[in-house]
Formats: structure tokens, sequence, C-alpha cells
């Protein structure tokens, strides 16, 4: 067994990714030895190379980025699960499936999510290269904990199943675990990225009745549509809750939900939310950003506000609830998806995902 790699590095200060060699620790115990076969690259992962989500704090350089891809175990610790060949999909949330909050129906927010970035392996020069997301996807091969990894038994292409362990359990889950409209609901969607499209699928799948899609970038909008937005409102157009209030008899949506990725967005879904409404929010900006409501409305006037980490993903139920939608042909994944390119051209893939012009680019071989 090769224990070198390839991986994507980020160095401090860096604004692009190197690709070099890594000789991958040895597994621990419960640790599996994964090949990538497609990443998916989330824009998330720009903000953490520019520094956003507290990377250049936490001091911890040379990193490997990555959180959502579907690959093979080729080895694995002692006490791992999964035999070699095993097809799995991988999400930077874990579930040890023996924490409170893994036994409390909460697994979304198991103790072993955000620990200390874990070392994947070192550099020629000897520096170890450590995984925030504990996951180093962006790489052609990884070391990760067994409870971060699922089989998978569907025969879906991996560009797909590459989008599992982030985009569609964030995106649909937030509508499908979270919000949950009932059929004929209005719902609001605030971001067509990667998420907000997943949202805006899982919506029309369940049957909401007006979903309106909020975005400045005419090309998203246009991709909203595709994938199911009754309603389509460009925020340059003028005052965008306006517009949300005139598409539901002036009261607001049923359902908003938040995936712009910024602190406008957050405050944007709340206020375009109706009264007695459900709010749900994924967007995570910066590690000490605050969002302002105001309390009047916060606290009298019904709302719901409702966190969606991962879309409150448990993994093993929303692959049996989502990936049959997937089969089924119930969802556009051509829309969904970005150029797939290799891992040496992953700053062009940066830039599809930075420059919005691809939803998902996949990184592939
Ligand atoms: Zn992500
Ligand atoms: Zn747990």
């Amino acid at each position: 067994m090769t224990t070198k790699t390839r991986a994507a590095i980020v160095r401090d200060g860096a604004t692009a990714f190197s690709v070099e060699t890594v000789t991958l620790r040895d597994p621990g115990p419960r640790d599996v030895v994964v090949d990538i076969a497609a990443s998916a690259f989330c824009y998330s992962d720009w903000l953490a190379l520019r520094g956003d989500t507290g990377l250049p704090e936490l001091g911890i350089y040379p990193v490997v980025l990555g959180h959502s891809a579907v690959g093979t175990v080729v080895d694995g610790g002692a006490d791992a699960r999964y035999p070699a060949g095993t097809r799995v999909v991988i999400s930077a949330t874990p579930e040890c499936g023996e924490c409170f909050w893994c036994r409390s129906g909460h697994k979304d927010q198991c103790e072993m999510l955000f620990v200390p970035a874990p070392v994947l392996g070192t550099l020629d020069d000897g520096s170890e290269v450590r995984m925030p997301g504990a996951s180093g996807t962006y790489a052609q091969r990884t070391v990760i904990r067994d409870m971060q990894v699922w089989p998978v038994h569907h025969d879906l292409p991996d560009e797909w199943l590459a989008m599992m362990g982030c985009g569609i359990v964030s995106g649909m889950g937030a509508v499908a675990n979270v919000a949950r409209p009932e059929p004929g609901a209005s719902v609001v969607v605030v971001g067509c990225g990667q998420v907000g499209l997943w949202m805006i699928q899982a919506a029309r799948i369940l049957g909401a009745g007006r979903i309106i899609a909020v975005e400045p970038i005419a090309a998203r909008r246009a991709l909203a549509a595709r994938v199911g937005a009754t309603d389509v409102v460009d925020p340059a157009d003028g005052d965008p809750g306006e517009a949300v209030r005139a598409l539901t008899e002036g009261r607001g949506a049923d359902y908003g939900l938040d995936a712009g990725a910024t602190i406008d967005s957050v405050q944007q879904a709340f206020a375009f939310t109706r009264l007695g409404g459900v709010v749900t929010l994924t967007s995570y900006v910066r590690r000490d950003s605050r969002v302002d409501f105001p309390l009047f409305d916060l606290a009298l006037r019904g709302r719901d506000v409702r966190s969606s980490q991962s879309g409150r993903l448990d993994m093993r139920r929303d692959l049996a609830q989502f990936l049959p939608w997937l089969q089924r042909g119930l969802v556009d994944v051509d829309a969904m998806l970005g150029g797939i390119r290799p891992l040496d051209r992953i700053d062009e893939t940066l830039a599809a995902a930075r420059d919005r012009t691809e939803v998902t680019p996949i990184i592939a071989g």
C-alpha cells in the first residue's frame, strides 16, 4: 500500500492551492483510508482559503480542505467498520452514534464535530498537514474517521454522489428535515447558489405551492426557475421584500430559507417570512459574524427561527431519503453540476466557485 498521495495544500496567506505530495499517516484503529473518486467544491472553502472562517487564528497551516466526496475504502485500522472495497460518501459532519447528541436525535451536533483538525500526513519538508473539517477530500487519497463515511449501494455517478455530503444534505435537508413545508405552502429562498438551488428542488418535490427565488445573478435566477422556482426576484429591481409580499397576498412567505452566505441573506430570509412563519438559516459568513433582528419582530411576531447545520443531517436516513429522488429523475442534477476537472486544475475549480460561474464544480482524478 503506497502511503503517498497528491493533495491541494493551503498555506498561511495563500490565495491559491498548491498541489503537492503528502505522505499519509497510518490510520488509527477507527480510521479508514479512502481513494477519492470525486469531490464537490464548496463555496465555504473559498471563504476558508481567504481566512474568513478562522483558519489564520487557529494557526494550523498547511492544511487540506474539502468535505463532500465519494470514494472507495482501500485500507483501515483494526476496528474500522468498513472493509476495503466499500464505496462510501464523505461528509464533514461525523456521527459517532454514542454521544448525547447522536443518541438524542441531533446527529448534526455530534460532539466529534469541530474537533481540532486531525493530521493527514506530512509534506516532503516534514511539516504536518492538517484537515479542518476532518475530511481532506481535495486529495487523491485521505485518512478519515469511519464515523464520517457512509456506504452507498447505488450505482449513481461519482459526480452526483460527491454532492451528497454538503450541498444535497445542506440544501435539501434544510427543507425536508428542518423547515418541512406542507404541500401548497409558499417558500422564499434567499440566495440561489448550491444550497439555495437544492432547497428549491426539495421544495418543489415536497409540493410547495409558490417557490420564490431571490438572487442577484441573472444566470442563477434562470437556474432557479429551471429547477422549480415559480417566481424569481432580482433585488436590483427594487425592494425584494415588497416583491415577496406582493406574491404572497401581502403577508410574506410561509417559509423563509436563507442560503446566501451573507448577513443580508439571513436578515432578509427573516424579513421575507410572514408572521407565524418558519425561518431556516444556513449561512455561515465569518466566525465572528453577528446578525441583527428587530426584537419586536423576533419576540412578539411568532416567527420560528431554526438553525440548519448541514440540513440537520442524519446521513443514513438522508441517503435513503434523497438518493431515490436522484435515481427516479425527480431532481435536475445537471443544473447543479459544474465542470469536472482533475486535482491538478483545482485553481480553475476554485475560480469557478469564487466567481459563481458554476454551481458545483467537481474535482475528479
Ligand atoms: Zn460545504
Ligand atoms: Zn456523536
